[in-house]
């Protein structure tokens, strides 16, 4: 049985879905404003990760993702404008035109990586209607106020506000994620905008709707919860995001959707740790990121930066180098060079896969899963056995071994002859020579490793 940490009851429990086999898991997505890196990449491969797990337990998986193209504003700092208008102010393109170019580039980058696509991917302008109606259900229920700026939900009418986070209300932040525009005719400083109108310093916005209360948009934080219920129910088993969105987004979300429906939001709250460079979080504002061909250009694969991720539990913090994504491509590359050498799949060793998957029903103890992908490559055990076990563990991994079973590297006449050559001129001790040679065998993209055996080639 799958045992998952919940942020809510700050425990590990085990995982029982409403309507099993069925689970209806929501993640929060992109806000396509800019290009994804490589630490939205963490928390998308986390997402993908748990997706993967459960279906190995045998569930049928709906999860949902939003894709956030309005409303999601600025710091306070930045006049809390919105992210995706003020993209096309500084690029000269339509807001529409933003929102298309960063959402290929998502999914351009989450593919690199091997991350199935969602069951549902969901854009908040395309779902103004459900956003209004959950905010007419609100306003049914008494949560809601309004100023000439913006319809704002009451959370000093919502009790324990602040369940999620576990802050007392004082301490809690505001404009941890800016969300909020100040308003002077607010009732609390928490209160959060669920609709706001195009007056002020919003009169210009391009993207605009109308609504039972005034022309305008909605805010970020109301998307999510309409757009999770009109497709999962008013209870979702699973809801997922980075750490950062606990205290203000998450905790939004609940009060919108407990206060509309009146019924438990979200059973499980699963939430990723950050990948950081320098004890910093990656991201775009602190300007310490990096995105997917950065790390292409630098010769690695994408899927070494996956390697890399599987490294660790999600709840950790990654600190992000050049030397721990070198030593995932060394481990993949590795990884590879075993398994090219073993016969096709036959039956599949339990005792290997049984550890892998208690290891990833322990609250997703990846890190551990692997460690007995390596155990299994270095015991002895037919390798046709192997071969089976290591592509049922892929299934959750995502490496693309599938690719390397059994197929060795078929190497070129010209890279065989200067190995030969290399051979002999080491059998006669001609060192500097067969330096050289192995250099020239590089350049034509392969490498020679001497083994009691021989020569062995490697791309
Ligand atoms: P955003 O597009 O900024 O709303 O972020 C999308 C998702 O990526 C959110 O769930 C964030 O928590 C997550 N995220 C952003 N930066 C990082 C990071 N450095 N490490 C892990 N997750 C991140
Ligand atoms: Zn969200």
């Amino acid at each position: 049985m799958l045992r998952l940490y919940n942020t809510l009851s700050r425990k590990i429990e085990n995982f029982i879905p409403l309507n099993p086999p069925k689970v209806g898991m929501y993640a929060c997505g992109p806000t396509v404003y800019d290009y994804t890196h490589i630490g939205h990449l963490r928390k998308y491969i986390g997402d993908d990760i748990l997706r993967r797990v459960l279906e190995m337990d045998e569930y049928e998986v709906k999860h949902v993702m939003n894709i956030t193209d309005v409303g999601h504003l600025v710091s306070d700092e930045d006049s809390g404008e919105d992210k995706m208008e003020k993209g096309a102010r500084e690029s000269g393109r339509t807001v529409w035109e933003v929102a298309k170019f960063y959402e290929d580039y998502f999914w351009k980058s989450t593919e690199a990586v091997n991350i199935e696509r969602p069951s549902v991917v969901a854009k908040a302008t395309d779902h103004i209607k459900e956003q209004i109606k959950l905010i007419q259900r609100l306003e049914k229920n008494g949560f809601i106020y309004q100023t000439p700026e913006a319809i704002y939900f009451d959370i000093s009418k919502f009790p324990d506000y602040t369940k999620l986070s576990g802050q007392r209300l004082e301490e809690k932040q505001i404009g941890a994620r800016a969300e909020v525009v100040v308003d002077k005719q607010k009732k609390n400083p928490q209160d959060f905008a669920l609709w706001f109108f195009t007056v002020g310093h919003f009169a210009d916005h391009s993207m605009k709707w109308s609504s039972p209360w005034g022309e305008g948009f909605p805010g970020w934080h109301i998307e999510c919860s309409a757009m999770s219920m009109e497709y999962l129910g008013d209870s979702l088993d699973i809801h997922t995001g980075g750490i950062d969105h606990i205290p203000v987004h998450h905790t939004n979300e609940i009060a919108q959707s407990e206060g509309a429906s009146g019924k438990t939001f979200v059973r499980f709250w699963v939430h990723h740790n950050f990948l950081q460079v320098d004890g910093e979080k990656m991201s775009k504002s602190k300007k310490n990121f990096y995105r997917i061909e950065e790390i292409i250009d630098k010769g690695f694969e994408p899927l070494a930066l996956r390697y890399l991720f599987l490294t660790a539990h999600y709840r950790d913090k990654i600190n992000f180098t050049w030397q721990s994504l070198q030593a995932a491509q060394n481990a993949l590359n590795n990884l590879r060079e075993e398994i090219r050498a073993w016969e096709q799949p036959k039956e599949v060793i339990d005792q290997f896969w049984q550890k892998f998957v208690e290891a990833a029903n322990s609250d997703l103890n990846i890190p551990q899963a692997v460690g007995q992908l390596w155990e299994m490559i270095h015991a002895s055990y037919p390798t046709a056995s192997k071969s089976a076990t290591i592509l049922k563990m892929d299934k959750i991994l995502g490496l693309g071994l599938d690719q390397y079973i059994g197929k060795q590297i078929e190497i070129p006449e010209e890279v065989m002859k200067l190995v030969e050559k290399r051979e002999e001129s080491r059998k006669k001790g001609n060192f500097e020579q067969s330096d050289k040679l192995r250099k020239e065998i590089k350049k034509l993209g392969y490498e020679v490793e001497d083994t009691p055996q021989g020569s062995h080639i490697k791309t």
